[in-house]
């Protein structure tokens, strides 16, 4: 079994990477990719522990972006190794974004009479990556919900009454980021991307010209139906399909770690194919 998406405390998952990556060894994963938003400062200690606990892990990142409109998030796979630090400085911007999202967020909700403190609201280590579900669970920990869902659902979702935006990369921006960084970039989820059949089409067209590598086909949200148009995609735009649960431990109850769509493994062929393409784009891999 494996899972090329994970999260973990570095952003809004609810394990240390150790603690991922020994529910992964307890599981029997042979692989598994540690995947945070804005940050790859989990990946040293997932690393390390993989190494201990004889978990293959994938050093990897998950960013947000935007093309015409629509926001989506691509994952990023370091399978030669750890990023540069052009990286580092770039991920650190989309952290400040965020921090000044998540300060305009706090206002509207203390004006919603729903008061937060700064300290409520901490990703692990000094380059963690705060985001709404943080939010959500101090809302929770205050009683001012019953879980994240409801927070989410009531106040923090796109459109609800404390949702504020944040700044994103453009697509083609991030993926040039990727690519430079020594990166396999993938298109995460595209099931859930808020556009229709033809709108998806052309995301994965126009990413697909900007070095896509990959489309995530395997994921818990995505039917039957869903998982078939993502391979048609990766057929026809010559991406490699990949998978993963997108598991954030107790903040997404409902995820769990190694199950993808239809609650069923992420087929293993897919690491192979994702290594034939490193192997390809970036070189003899160590
Ligand atoms: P942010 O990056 O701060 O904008 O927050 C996005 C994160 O919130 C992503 O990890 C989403 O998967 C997560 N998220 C979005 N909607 C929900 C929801 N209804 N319940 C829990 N988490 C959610
Ligand atoms: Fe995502
Ligand atoms: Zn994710």
């Amino acid at each position: 079994m494996i899972d090329l998406h994970a999260h973990t405390l570095f952003s809004d998952g609810s394990q240390t990477p150790t603690q991922l990556i020994e529910e992964a060894a307890a599981k029997g994963l042979a692989a598994i990719a540690v995947t945070d938003h804005d940050t790859v400062d989990g990946l040293a200690e997932a690393l390390a522990a993989g190494e201990r606990l004889g978990v293959e892990v994938l050093p990897g990142v998950e960013i947000n972006c935007e093309y015409e409109q629509t926001t989506m998030d691509l994952l990023g796979y370091f399978l030669a190794g750890m990023p540069t630090d052009e990286l580092q400085q770039e991920l650190a911007e989309l952290r400040v974004y965020r921090d000044e999202r998540n300060a305009r967020m706090v206002e509207r909700l203390a004006e919603l009479g729903l008061p937060l403190e700064p300290a409520d609201l901490r990703a692990a280590g000094e380059n963690g990556a705060v985001g709404r579900p943080h939010i959500g669970e101090a809302m929770m920990r205050r009683g001012y919900v019953s879980s994240i869902s409801e927070a989410f659902e009531l106040y923090l979702r796109r459109g609800a009454p404390a949702w504020v935006d944040r700044r994103r990369l453009a697509l083609g921006h991030a993926l040039r980021l990727l690519r430079g960084s020594g990166a396999l970039p993938v298109l995460a989820h595209p099931g859930i991307i808020r556009t229709d059949a033809a709108g998806l089409d052309r995301i994965v067209r126009h990413a697909a010209r900007g070095g896509l590598a990959g489309i995530e086909c395997y994921y818990p949200l995505h039917d039957e139906e869903t998982v078939r148009r993502c391979l048609g995609l990766a057929g026809k735009y010559a991406l490699v399909p990949t998978g993963g649960s997108d598991y954030h431990g107790t903040v997404k109850p409902d995820i769990t770690l190694g199950r993808a769509s239809g609650g069923l493994p992420v087929p293993d062929h897919v690491l192979t194919d994702l290594r034939c393409l490193a192997d390809d784009q970036l070189g003899r891999l160590g």
